[in-house]
């Protein structure tokens, strides 16, 4: 199925009511008509009062939004839509004060409201694996500390797997927080999110001689030959990350910077596709499973 593009003006027009916003999500989410969610009876009963679904077969009742990353929220569907919206239309994404302050909403909610969003992300990037050329490193995100730079940093350590193509062209990236840059940490990265077999690319740390068991490894040591052009890409995305982390949500904290790194992967792997990212992100929200935010 095409996955539907918006301007501004044309989205406007179209989710302006809780209602063409739950005809729209209904056509989504029953694109063959609705299905009973316990025993796909076809047919059913609307309550308008209570915008619920009642099966003509079992009487179960079930809403539009039961069952996905929107279930049981309080939050008007035009709410959803409209930050759904916001965040796949500006590649700085979006904080969760501006989110309250355009909607009036509590902070908290709208804080919660663009973690579920994040975690639909992660889910749908989570189904992908990275194959053939991949390029791997850590980082170091977080406030520089003086005096504690490389790998006995106290800043949050994360692990980066880039795919390219065979000239080196940037593909899929992952990223994720790691306790330490170990050889099981990696090792369990790797296993992750890149396919057995491919092509593995590092510098010559210690902790990531190991992957030569699953994959073929290839490390250089760029320390001792300069070499400018290895990992080229990967560090210009590490260092896009963190512009867009400290840009859009500085004075993160630790436990959260997973959810912010998600979000940047599944942007950067749709780079060349903006324009469907709300209805992609959508549909990442519906096919998601609820998902309560760690407070
Ligand atoms: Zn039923």
């Amino acid at each position: 199925m095409k996955t539907e593009e918006f301007n501004l003006l044309e989205f406007q027009k179209k989710f302006s009511t809780e209602n063409a916003c739950e005809k729209y999500l209904f056509q989504k989410r029953w694109p063959e008509g609705f299905k009973c969610p316990i025993c796909e009876y076809t047919e059913y009963y609307y309550i308008s009062t209570r915008k619920l679904y009642e099966c003509k077969e079992c009487g179960h009742q079930t809403s539009i939004t039961a069952g996905t990353i929107m279930h049981r929220s309080k939050l008007k569907l035009t709410i959803w839509f409209w930050t759904l919206y916001l965040v796949t239309n500006d590649k700085r994404g979006c904080s969760a004060l501006s989110i309250s302050q355009m909607f009036d909403l509590n902070y908290r909610t709208a804080w919660r409201l663009l973690h579920k969003i994040r975690h639909a992300m992660a889910e749908r990037d989570s189904n992908y694996n990275l194959s053939n050329f991949i390029e791997m490193d850590d980082a170091y995100f977080g406030a520089p500390c003086p005096n504690t730079d490389g790998r006995g940093t106290s800043k949050t350590k994360v692990a980066i797997a880039l795919s390219t193509d065979e000239k080196g062209n940037p593909l899929y990236a992952r990223m994720k927080v790691i306790e330490a840059v170990t050889s099981n940490e990696i090792k369990n990265f790797a296993n992750e999110c890149v396919e057995n077999g491919s092509k593995i690319t590092t510098d010559g740390h210690s902790s990531y001689r190991q992957l030569k068991e699953d994959y073929i490894h290839q490390y250089q040591n760029y320390y001792e030959t300069n070499d400018t052009e290895f990992l080229k890409w990967l560090h210009i995305i590490i260092s896009n990350a963190k512009a867009y982390i400290s840009g859009t949500y500085h004075g993160l904290e630790e436990k959260n910077l997973q959810s912010y790194l998600d979000e940047f992967c599944y942007r950067f792997n749709r780079r060349f596709n903006t324009k469907q990212l709300f209805g992609r992100v959508l549909n990442a929200c519906i096919s998601g499973k609820p998902y309560v935010v760690p407070e």
